[in-house]
């Protein structure tokens, strides 16, 4: 039972997504550290003492690399999203689902360039939502059609992969040789947390130093991403890792205590070493997010394009919950090709979007979560 059933909206799913971290995976020195089975303390897994291989060049940033490839069924989702959650997100999928007048003058004042092809009159935002995805989906079947984002350039041929159907995520690992590790990999992400088999005790608090930045919004056809140029950084286990990018997954891809939320930002940061440390925060059904709301504002509807925001507007500070507690485990990219030596940190404390933030990306992206992976005796810490 998926607590996200197809939409009934018009728009399916341009589910081809995320590249979420794929950033520069940078090398992967901790995928070497054999902290697997011993609970070992924050500081003795130092980045430096497992000395890293820088990343390949080609491994570097893929974000955005694949266009919204063909799809088709909507996979099945796990069953644990909490069925009052479920049973509201899916009244509002039913309605009317009017788009907010907000929206409608945000889409019409977007400083990005104009459709590709004519727009026709007046629609309502939804209608508008709905030709712009048609129109991505049209030009991403018929191959790579569409203008490539920035940054593409660089990447090599990509595979395409999905969240479903033949190139979702149980075959990722044999959709081309890098990608192997999807389906090899012992210490993959994202995983359920449960408390009964965390090691609880004091953490080190992760040191947010997030300040107002520079953004752009990225629609890369898996899904949702903001590149960040800033002065932001996060301190922890001895190491200061710089924010690079952040994005979304519905519904989110960490579970606690088998428990999906409807969403969760990951926010990738890579050290100079090239080691990635991933913050996840996730989002519940509550108040709407005024931070959220700012990065909608300036979301592209068409699969690789992408929308500049206003200089400043963003702070990393605005998203964060105000109770700073984690789960802290090792793991790797949730996207292909699934590098591990990830450092994560999953925020307790989850924040809230509204119903209509949610039902704007989920218009968008259905489903853009990899399912939860063995934890193969991986040691999850809990910050008391
Ligand atoms: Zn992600």
């Amino acid at each position: 039972m998926s607590p996200f059933p197809a939409s009934p909206s018009p728009l399916p799913a341009l589910r081809t997504l995320c590249l979420a971290l794929g950033l520069a995976l940078g090398a992967n020195a901790w995928a070497a550290d054999p902290a697997t089975a011993a609970p070992a303390p924050a500081a003795s897994r130092a980045p430096a003492a497992t000395p890293s291989a820088p990343a390949p060049a080609k491994a570097a940033s893929k974000e955005g690399r694949d266009t919204a490839s063909k799809t088709t069924p909507v996979e099945s989702l796990p069953t644990n999203s909490g069925s009052a959650m479920a049973e509201k997100i899916r009244a509002a999928l039913s309605g009317t689902a009017i788009v907010s007048k907000k929206m409608t003058v945000t889409v019409e004042d977007n400083p990005k360039p104009p459709p590709r092809t004519a727009t026709p009159t007046p629609p309502a935002a939804r209608t508008l939502a709905t030709q712009r995805y048609q129109q991505a989906r049209a030009a991403a079947v018929a191959g790579h059609a569409a203008a490539p984002a920035a940054g593409d350039k660089a990447h090599g041929g990509e595979a395409h992969w999905a969240y479903e159907g033949d190139t979702g995520p149980q075959a990722w690992g044999k959709l081309k040789p890098d990608f192997n590790t999807c389906a090899i990999g012992k210490r993959q992400s994202p995983i359920n947390i449960e408390n009964g088999n965390t090691l609880q005790g004091p953490a080190e608090p992760v040191q947010f130093a997030y300040t107002p930045s520079n953004g752009t919004v990225v629609n890369n056809g898996h899904t949702i991403q903001v590149d960040v140029q800033g002065e932001n950084t996060i301190t922890v286990r001895g190491s200061t890792y710089r924010l690079l990018q952040f994005h979304f997954h519905t519904p989110s891809e960490e579970q606690i205590n088998s428990k999906r939320f409807p969403m969760v930002a990951h926010l990738v940061h890579k050290n100079n070493e090239g080691q990635l440390a991933v913050v996840a925060v996730l989002l519940d059904e509550g108040a709407a997010s005024p931070f959220i709301d700012k990065v909608w504002t300036y979301m592209p509807l068409d699969a690789n394009d992408r929308v500049r925001m206003p200089q400043g507007l963003l702070n990393l500070a605005e998203l964060l919950p105000t109770d700073q507690r984690y789960y802290q485990f090792m793991g790797s990219l949730t996207t292909p090709p699934c590098s591990e030596g990830v450092l994560w940190m999953v925020m307790k404390q989850p924040v809230t979007i509204s119903r209509g933030q949610y039902r704007l990306f989920t218009q968008l992206y259905p489903n853009n979560a990899r399912p939860v992976q063995a934890v193969n005796g991986r040691v999850v810490r809990e910050a008391l």
